[in-house]
């Protein structure tokens, strides 16, 4: 290297670290992240958006227009709330990531309806069966406005998309705050959940809405607040005053009170244990929210994290995987494709028959017991789509079992029990892993 080298790389890097000393002496404005992007389609493909304020491990979510058109003041109030947060994001504390959603039923606005475009109550769909009461549980025929009975709480816990939608962008939120109209009152998810007791009263105190202690007119079932709670969400439902009027100084208040008090009322995630285990929560709300022991098994090992970041944890029947890449999405949390991987033993394919449901990107049908509980399960979200045709072959419980493969998992039919559950596929990655290792230890010896 000569001196005029030398030179160039001196100039270099005495321009290198001046820029350095202009960056940190800019830094003290903090840039948070305000950004809007779409969740997910409504039934009838109308986008259903969010919009992101801030960057903070405390995930708060406020949810308007569950109600669609009667309740469209709950819109007009999230538009204005995010102009409002747009015009000033240092409103959003740095621990915190405030999240807008302007309508979770943008169908019911635009028909004019208070349900989705396919006649259901958004807020009366939602699969409540986790926590100890069983009075909101899930069931078809619900109690709606004023109290009037009718068949409008779906086909089915989670049926809708619109509810599968919220149901998976929450399962990494601290709280939700779903806006209604117009009881005048605010009240927490049912059930003694004391965090959403105390986020209610907080947003009583900011708005000057009367606190409640629960809904007195008539009982909830399948509530997204109630599901949000027993998911152990702070959460709570603000009914405005009026049927008409946004009420945007009551709701700004009791916003700013939340946020106010975010250290105790939006809880930063914390790890859950199962049976010894740790889990994530995200991965602990995903597991129990699409059906828990009954359908994954047990945790079989500590979650663990790659150099890339991403976290998994092993359960009987899948792996689980945590991506950051995937935050703010539905797909966050996913089961890994292990169903891919499967190879056949001994098998006999049975004939499809000619009503299947064919699945173009794959070509594998779905019919019968496999194709009703792949839809009630969680369907493409959870298990993938069908990769194979059913077939015959010997099930990890030693017995010769009608099998389908799908992209996540094999679903095996019992008919003694008329269930279908799922083959081990976690177990056997757990096992392969452990083999992998010894062969290593073998081969080195
Ligand atoms: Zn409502």
């Amino acid at each position: 290297m000569d001196w005029r080298q030398v030179y160039v790389w001196v100039v270099l890097i005495i321009a290198g670290l001046a820029s350095l000393g202009q960056s940190v002496a800019a830094a003290p404005l903090r840039q948070a992240t305000v950004s809007e992007f779409e969740i997910g389609r409504s039934s009838e493909g109308r986008p259903i958006t969010a919009w992101r304020f801030g960057d903070g491990p405390r995930k708060l979510v406020l949810v308007g227009n569950t109600h669609g058109f009667p309740e469209a003041n709950t819109y007009t109030l999230a538009m204005l709330l995010i102009e409002h947060f747009r015009a000033d994001p240092a409103l959003v504390p740095a621990s915190v990531r405030l999240y807008i959603i302007p309508t979770l039923n943008p169908d019911g606005l635009a028909l004019g309806s208070r349900f989705n475009a396919r006649g259901v109550d958004l807020n009366r769909n939602m699969n409540t069966t986790f926590d100890a009461c069983p009075e909101n549980d899930w069931q078809v025929t619900v109690q709606g406005a004023y109290g009037i009975v009718s068949d409008t709480g779906g086909a089915y816990a989670d049926s809708e998309i619109e509810s599968q939608i919220i149901r998976d962008f929450l399962v990494d939120a601290s709280a939700a705050i779903f806006f209604h109209s117009n009881a005048g009152n605010v009240f927490p998810a049912a059930c003694e959940h004391a965090p959403s007791i105390a986020l209610a009263q907080a947003y009583a105190s900011g708005s000057s809405y009367a606190y409640a202690r629960r809904w007195e007119p008539y009982n909830i079932t399948g509530g997204m607040h109630d599901w949000a709670g027993s998911l152990d969400i702070a959460a709570i439902i603000p009914e405005f005053i009026t049927g008409d009027l946004p009420e945007f100084e009551e709701n700004l208040g009791g916003v700013l009170a939340v946020l106010a008090n975010a250290e105790a009322l939006v809880p930063l995630p914390r790890e859950r244990v199962v049976l010894g285990i740790t889990l994530p929560e995200p991965i602990w709300r995903f597991w129990r929210m699409h059906g828990g022991y009954e359908r994954f098994g047990r945790p079989l090992a500590p979650a663990a994290t790659d150099d890339a970041g991403v976290t998994r944890q092993p359960f009987t029947t899948m792996v689980l995987e945590l991506d950051p890449a995937r935050i703010d999405t539905v797909a966050y949390i996913r089961a890994l494709p292990l169903g891919l991987d499967v190879a056949p033993h001994d098998i006999t394919l049975l004939p499809t028959p000619a009503d299947a449901r064919i699945f173009e990107e794959t070509g594998a049908p779905l019919y019968g017991a496999f194709a009703t509980f792949w839809q009630r399960a969680g369907a493409a979200r959870v298990f993938g789509l069908p990769v194979s045709d059913e077939y015959e072959d010997l099930a990890a419980d030693g017995e010769r079992r009608i099998m389908q493969r799908f992209e996540r998992a094999v679903f095996a039919y019992y008919p003694e029990e008329n269930q279908v559950r799922l083959e081990p596929l976690g177990w056997y990655a757990v096992v392969r892993q452990r083999l992998d290792a010894a062969m290593t230890r073998h081969h080195l010896q």
